[in-house]
């Protein structure tokens, strides 16, 4: 990489980092109302969801079996990705 293209990266990296201090990068409200939850039937308790969540929502329940602390949840939809049992599922706690 020259030193060109090296300044033309950071600018890019610096402005960016700006956008999403200033909240512009943020979604939109209807995206903050949801959150996730366990459906347990489904659950095999793998635990490959535990260590998806950032903000430390998934827990682990007595049965072994995962769980969302609905207080911690953002709503980021993260964890579904990590589950192949479809076990996390969407919902708007507002309905
Ligand atoms: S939706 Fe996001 S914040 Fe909520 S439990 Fe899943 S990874 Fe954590
Ligand atoms: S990845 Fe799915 S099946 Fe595995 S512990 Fe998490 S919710 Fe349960």
């Amino acid at each position: 990489m020259n030193r060109k293209e090296f300044l033309l990266k950071a600018a890019s990296f610096i402005i960016m980092s700006g956008l999403t201090a200033a909240g512009l990068s943020q979604e939109p409200d209807e995206k903050k109302n949801k959150k996730f939850t366990v459906i347990s039937k489904r659950c095999d308790g793998c635990g490959h969801c535990f260590r998806s969540c950032r903000d430390k929502a998934l827990l682990v329940a007595g049965d072994g079996k995962a769980i969302i602390d609905l207080d911690k949840c953002k709503g980021c939809g993260d964890c579904t990705r990590f589950c192949k049992r479809m076990a996390i599922v969407e919902f708007d706690p507002s309905k």
